[in-house]
C-alpha cells in the first residue's frame, strides 16, 4: 500500500527525520490560510498523489505570496496529474500540501528497498539527487552507493557514517545524516515498509539535512498489525478494480487486455496469461482466488471480473490441490444463474473433485465452454472472444 508524501513525512519525522514545516489543504482558500499560518515569504504547493515526477508536470509550485499559493492551488485541485509514474489515466488531486520553501545547497537521493538477492533491507543512495533513480542508474551508475543491512543487528551507526562519507557530505553534517538514515531505517522496520524513498534529501543553505520529498510503501500482508497505517489508505489513488478486490480479500492485478482470468496461485496466473497471449489474446486482469476457495468466494471473484467493462470474455482456469473443482463449478454456476452474462465463459478444471466439477457444469444447462487443458482453454476463450467481437 502506498501513502501520500505528507503522511510519509509525518511518520518519518516521528523517527527523527527533519522535514519542512507544512500544512494540508483541501481548498485554495485553505492553502492560502496554511501559507499565512506557516509564515515566511516563499512556499511550495505540492499536489498529493501516489506518484512521483510531479515537479515536471506542474504538481510542485514555488509561490511568493499567499495569493499565488491560492492560484496555484486552484489550478491543481480537482485535476488529473499525469506523470511518468501514474500511467496514462493519471491520478486525481484532492489534497495539497503547503510547505515553507527551503533553500537548497545540495540534493541527494536516498532509498531503502528490499533487496531480493541478499534478502535484506538495502540502502541505495546517490549524490545525484533530484533525478529519478532509474535515470541515475542509467546515466550515473558509478554514483550509486549501496549498504546492505544485517537484520540481526539492524543499521549500525558506522554503516550510516560510511554512506554519508561516500556521498561526500561535509563532516560537520555527518551526525545529521546518521540520524536521518537511522530514522528512515527504523521507520521502515517498525512499520513493515517495503520501500522508503527520499528524493531529494537536501542540504539546506543553513546547513540542515532535510527530507524535501518522501515516499513510503507498506507490506499489505503486515497491515493488520498497523491499524494507524491502514487508515491512511486513499482509494482515490488506486485502480478501482484493485480496491474492490482488496475489500473482498482477493488478490487482483488490473491489466489492459479484454480477457478476464480467474485462477488459483500466482504461478498458474503467469502461465495462464502467457498462454492467452500465445493464443492471440490479451489478459484484462489477473485474479487469484487462493487456496480452499468456497463457492461464495469463487462467486465474488467471478462477479468482480465480470463487472469490469473492459472484460469481453472470461477464462476460469483452476488447478485444484487444496481447492475443489466442484466448489469452483458451483460458484460459477450460481453467479451465472443469478446474473446471466452475454460474454463467452470458458472453464478449465483439473485436480481435486474434477469429475464432480465437470458434472455440475455439464448439468447446469448454461452455455459454459469447457476445456481439458490450459492450451485448449486459452485457444477457446480467444476464439470465442474473436467471434463475439466480430458479431
Ligand atoms: P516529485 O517531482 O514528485 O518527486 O516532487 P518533489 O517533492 O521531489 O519536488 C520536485 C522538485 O521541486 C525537487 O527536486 C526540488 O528541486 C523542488 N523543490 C521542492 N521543494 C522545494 C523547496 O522547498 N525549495 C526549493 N528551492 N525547491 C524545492
Ligand atoms: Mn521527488
Amino acid at each position: 500500500m502506498d501513502i501520500h508524501e505528507y503522511q510519509a513525512k509525518e511518520i518519518l519525522s516521528a523517527f527523527g527525520v527533519d522535514t519542512p514545516r507544512g500544512g494540508l489543504a483541501y481548498s485554495p482558500e485553505q492553502a492560502a490560510y496554511r501559507a499565512r499560518e506557516l509564515g515566511g515569504n516563499k512556499w511550495i504547493v505540492k499536489a498529493q498523489v501516489h506518484a512521483g515526477g510531479r515537479g515536471k508536470v506542474g504538481g510542485v509550485q514555488l509561490c511568493e505570496t499567499d495569493q499565488e499559493v491560492q492560484d496555484a492551488a486552484s489550478k491543481m485541485l480537482g485535476r488529473k496529474l499525469v506523470t511518468h509514474q501514474t500511467g496514462p489515466e493519471g491520478k486525481g488531486v484532492y489534497r495539497l500540501y503547503v510547505e515553507g520553501a527551503v533553500q537548497i545547497d545540495r540534493e541527494i537521493y536516498v532509498g531503502f528497498v528490499l533487496d531480493r538477492t541478499t534478502q535484506r533491507i538495502m540502502i541505495v543512495a546517490s549524490a545525484e539527487g533530484g533525478m529519478e533513480i532509474e535515470d541515475i542508474s542509467a546515466n550515473r551508475p558509478d554514483s550509486i552507493v549501496r549498504a546492505v543491512i544485517d537484520p540481526a543487528v539492524g543499521l549500525r551507526e558506522f554503516q550510516a557514517r560510511e554512506v554519508s562519507f561516500a556521498l561526500k557530505v561535509e563532516p560537520s553534517l555527518t551526525q545529521q545524516m546518521v540520524r536521518t538514515l537511522m530514522g528512515c531505517y527504523r521507520a521502515f522496520r517498525d512499520r513493515d515498509a517495503t520501500m522508503v524513498e527520499i528524493n531529494p534529501l537536501v542540504i539546506t543553505g543553513d546547513n540542515r539535512v532535510v527530507a524535501l520529498d518522501a515516499k513510503m510503501t507498506f507490506d499489505d500482508n503486515a497491515l493488520f498489525r498497523h491499524p494507524a497505517i491502514s487508515e491512511l489508505r486513499d482509494k482515490s489513488q488506486e485502480d478501482p478494480r484493485e480496491s474492490r478486490a482488496a475489500d473482498r480479500g482477493l488478490s487482483y492485478v488490473g491489466l489492459e487486455g479484454k480477457i478476464g482470468c480467474i485462477v488459483n496461485g500466482a504461478g498458474l496466473a503467469m502461465a495462464t496469461m502467457d498462454t492467452i497471449k500465445l493464443s492471440g489474446g490479451e489478459p484484462a486482469n489477473f485474479l487469484d482466488i487462493g487456496g480452499g476457495a468456497t463457492p461464495e468466494r469463487v462467486g465474488k471473484a467471478f462477479r468482480l471480473v465480470k463487472s469490469d467493462d473492459k472484460v469481453q470474455a472470461i477464462l476460469v482456469n483452476i488447478f485444484a490441490g487444496i481447492n475443489r473443482c466442484d466448489w469452483v463449478a458451483e460458484g460459477v454456476v450460481q453467479v451465472l444463474r443469478e446474473e446471466p452474462v452475454d460474454i463467452p465463459v470458458v472453464v478449465r478444471l483439473s485436480g481435486t473433485n474434477v469429475e464432480e466439477g465437470q458434472k455440475i457444469l455439464a448439468e447446469s444447462g448454461l452455455p459454459i465452454i469447457r476445456a481439458a487443458t490450459l492450451k485448449e482453454a486459452a485457444d477457446r476463450v480467444v476464439e470465442a472472444w474473436q467471434n463475439e467481437t466480430k458479431a
